[in-house]
């Protein structure tokens, strides 16, 4: 199979696949072409692409030649456009809310894997992007909030007087929300986590954190793990609850989703008056409309004297290891979709199934075709 890596578009600075994937890609018989200078925002040179076995091309020579093409970002319109039918494109499409482009794809022939909808099943957690990405921006998050805070982190007993820990508040306690709490605990803080899920109060206290109880949640079995809509009631209780933590917190992280629904507003502006002056919160949520009110998508903002950090955008600050970790996912795919050097579409197999979003023509994905 001949496997093409482009170049991201800026400011995206991650690369689908790195050296190693590629030395294991080559050795099992394929044949990687990647675009000039596709790695050099993650520190990946062309000769250690070369060295992994790989050939270098210009942008235009990959995607005509290759027959399955990686890139995270969607491809741009004329770049798609201009795709024979029969490629194969791997990266992240979103697809719940691109339905208008899935269909245009699936009538170009193009069979399109998005590995953001990697099925969240024990045996596929080697290829979740949207766990290892989570854990960038989980990780991420504390470290920006810390420089943004005019306080410390940790407690000081100095000769210049005692320093009170700076109280962390982490809201969503998901993949992100977990690392997060990680995090904020290691730099020293006194951490609380709250999550509609009663479920992961285990998972936050194994991290040193404290669990903000709200008693009467729902949580769905059927809903594969994920959060589900409450009742008008439990969601008057949990603001009133989680008011109090909140505007005694000098960090807030929100990471709060409901699959295919716009985020919760969880931090009103009531909230925000009653914060101390200096207070810094990070809305993971940001690109999703955001768990607090005044969040501006990829825009620090202050309002009623509190730092509000809107990002969707932090693994690639972190290019080096984001790369890794997208990398590492998408060989562990492979090792399903290719035997060997051919491809093996095996719809049985509910991975494949689950991640395949377009194929002969059709959108095979099963949330867009309910
Ligand atoms: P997510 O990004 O969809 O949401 C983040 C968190 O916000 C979730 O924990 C959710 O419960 C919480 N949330 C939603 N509304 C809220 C509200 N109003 N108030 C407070 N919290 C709210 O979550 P995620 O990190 O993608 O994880 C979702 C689920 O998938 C979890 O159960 C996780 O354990 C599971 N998961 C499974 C696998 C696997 O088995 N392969 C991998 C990763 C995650």
């Amino acid at each position: 199979m001949i496997l093409g890596v482009l170049k991201e578009p800026s400011p995206e600075t991650r690369v689908s696949l790195h050296p190693e994937a590629v030395k294991n890609l080559v050795a099992a018989g394929n044949k990687v072409q990647i675009e000039k200078g596709a790695g050099e925002a993650s520190f990946l040179s062309d000769e250690l692409y070369k060295e992994a076995g790989a050939e270098i091309h210009e942008r235009s020579a990959v995607l005509e030649s290759s027959e399955m093409i990686f890139q995270i970002m969607p491809l741009s319109e004329s770049e798609r456009k201009g795709l024979t039918e029969g490629k194969f494109v791997i990266g992240v499409y979103q697809p719940l809310v691109a339905k208008e482009l899935m269909t245009e794809v699936a009538s170009q022939g193009i069979t399109l894997f998005s590995m953001d909808s990697i099925p969240r099943i024990t045996r596929a957690q080697s290829m979740d992007v949207l766990s290892s990405m989570s854990t960038v921006a989980g990780y991420k998050a504390v470290l920006l909030a810390a420089s943004q805070l005019p306080r410390f982190f940790p407690m000081l007993m100095t000769a210049a007087g005692t320093i009170a820990p700076a109280k962390v508040l982490v809201i969503g306690a998901g993949v992100a929300g977990l690392q997060a709490v990680a995090t904020a605990k290691r730099l020293g803080a006194v951490v609380e986590a709250f999550d509609t899920r009663p479920s992961v109060k285990e998972q936050v206290e194994s991290l040193g954190g404290k669990f903000v109880e709200v008693p009467g949640a729902v949580e769905d079995k059927a809903a594969g793990g994920y959060a589900v809509e409450q009742s008008e009631e439990y969601k008057k209780k949990q603001s009133e609850m989680l008011e109090k933590s909140i505007v005694k917190s000098d960090v807030v992280i929100t990471t709060a989703l409901i699959p295919g629904r716009k985020a919760p507003i969880l931090i009103t502006k009531g909230m925000l008056q009653q914060m101390k002056p200096g207070a810094v919160v990070v809305d993971l949520a940001a690109a999703n409309g955001g768990n607090c009110e005044g969040t501006v998508n990829e825009q620090t903002v202050v309002v009623e004297g509190v730092t509000i950090i809107g990002s969707s955008t932090l693994p690639s600050t972190m290019p080096e290891d984001a790369t890794k970790m997208y990398s590492k996912n998408v060989q562990n795919f492979l090792k399903l979709l290719l035997k060997e050097d051919k491809i093996n579409l095996n719809f049985e197999d509910e991975i494949i199934k689950g991640t395949c979003i377009t194929h002969e023509g059709s959108i095979v994905y099963q949330p867009l075709l309910k």
